[in-house]
């Protein structure tokens, strides 16, 4: 057929508006601007496969749904899966056009729905399976190569699945609405977490109520002076917490375990979620060198107080200092210790394995005085690896007398010595209170993970 000067070869047309398919024999109207009687401009060629192609695809799947007992996927994945079609250009208002599909896709729970079948997936992978169904599902950040965070979130999957829980560890693909559904349709989870605010309070509010059979955790890792951090976490705290109180499926979380805000609200949706702690080396006694090694491990920050902390290494004297500092300003830091006389060396922020094996066979004492925290998993890895701590109050399953003021040097310089002097003693101490607290936090966790599944 010609218009114009144009040829157009392709015989049916579709409206993305109200789903409705029109053959015109030789029209290719993605060059025309059409427009449905509904009202939509959005209309264009959208056969897909052809006849043999469809049926053959069709006939594949069938077989592999059959051979899976035909499993029925829920109503909330079929609208999340429909979602994330919606908003895909294969899609055209009924169904998936791809080459590779040219399946169904609706609304529905009818047989002829690919969104119904619970172990297919997306051509092009945007949705996946749905056969999965687990209690607790954790995305973060990051790939498994990224130790720190995976290493620990690895560890309360672990824990929860030792508890009887089913769970899942998941690099975030995305924060946006789309992602989480997916994430939703492919996982079925009881309790999705957002760690660290990853994920807007928007679309948490916008996923909790298409989702009501599942409860949304938002989880702040940190203090609430470390909030000031990141300009946007003060408001995103706020955010959440409204959340937690208008949906009945959302929550708050802290990891603070004196949980100041759900007392202040007295809300028992904001919760205390306490940080799990993975499994870690045998402690290793003191080891016998020229100069006890003193470690500092923190972010370069101003809550982590490392001036006051350098100038209580050069009081102390007679000890080499190990900084190992997250994106560290070092000409500032060498400046300084240069300045103080102090001995010092450098160590790199590492993988999971070189950090703590670098506390066990590098690092005699820790120094932790910083100003706020709301756990410090640094500390305890030191003491579970044998090597004792000083802290501030901020640090609170510290002993009292490895507990001093971080805004007084010679404080912590004058703890630093009687715990050089007496390091046999301190380091089983050490153990034993790492041990104890890894102990109690990991029987807290569980139980609040009970409590919040329940
Ligand atoms: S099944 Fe996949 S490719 Fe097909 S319309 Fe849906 S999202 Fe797009």
């Amino acid at each position: 057929m010609r218009i114009g000067q144009q040829t157009y070869v392709d015989p049916i047309w579709t409206c993305h508006g109200c789903g409705k398919s029109l053959k015109i024999p030789g029209l290719d109207v993605s060059r025309l601007p059409l427009r449905c009687r509904c009202g939509s401009h959005q209309v264009s060629d959208d056969r897909g496969p052809g006849f043999f192609r469809r049926g053959l695809n069709f006939a594949r799947a069938a077989t592999m749904h059959a051979l899976r007992g035909a499993p029925h996927a829920s109503q909330e994945t079929i609208d999340a899966r429909l979602a994330i079609c919606q908003a895909c250009d294969f899609y055209n208002g009924q169904t998936c056009t791809h080459k590779d599909c040219g399946c169904n896709a609706g609304r529905t729970r009818r047989f002829l729905n690919k969104l119904a079948w619970a172990d297919q997936q997306c051509p092009i992978g945007k949705w996946r399976p749905a056969t999965r169904s687990v209690d607790i599902l954790l995305p973060l950040h990051g790939t498994p190569n990224d130790a720190w965070w995976y290493i620990r979130g690895e560890c309360v999957v672990q824990l929860l699945r030792e508890n009887g829980f089913s769970a899942e560890v998941i690099p975030l693909a995305g924060t946006k609405s789309a992602d989480v559904r997916q994430m939703l349709a492919t996982y079925n989870p009881r309790l999705f977490i957002n760690r660290a605010f990853a994920i807007g309070v928007d679309v948490i509010r916008e996923v909790a109520r298409d989702f009501p059979q599942v409860r949304f955790l938002t989880v702040n890792h940190s203090s609430q002076s470390d909030l000031l951090r990141n300009t946007r976490r003060m408001t995103d705290q706020v955010g959440h917490i409204h959340a937690a109180q208008e949906f009945d499926n959302c929550y708050y979380g802290v990891v603070d375990e004196r949980n100041f805000i759900g007392e202040i609200l007295k809300s028992p949706k904001c919760v205390w979620v306490p940080n799990c702690v993975p499994p870690m080396p045998d402690p290793a006694p003191p080891a016998s060198r020229e100069k006890p090694v003193v470690s500092l491990i923190c972010r370069y920050e101003t809550i982590k107080n490392i001036p006051n902390q350098l100038l209580a290494l050069a009081y102390a004297g007679g000890v080499k200092a190990r900084l190992v500092m997250k994106n560290a300003k070092r000409t500032a830091i060498d400046e300084l210790a240069q300045t103080l006389g102090l001995d010092y060396e450098w160590a790199e922020w590492s993988s999971w394995p070189r950090h703590i094996y670098g506390i066990r066979d590098e690092v005699d004492v820790g120094l932790q005085c910083s100003f706020s925290e709301s756990f410090n998993y640094v500390a305890l890895e030191h003491l579970l690896l044998g090597k004792p701590v000083i802290g501030s109050p901020a640090i609170r399953y510290l002993p009292d007398a490895w507990q001093v003021n971080p805004d007084d040097p010679r404080a912590i310089a004058e703890c630093l010595r009687r715990m050089i002097e007496s390091i046999d003693a301190d380091s089983q101490q050490a153990a034993a209170t790492g041990a104890e607290t890894a102990k109690q936090q990991n029987r807290s966790f569980i139980t609040v993970f009970s409590a919040l599944l329940s």
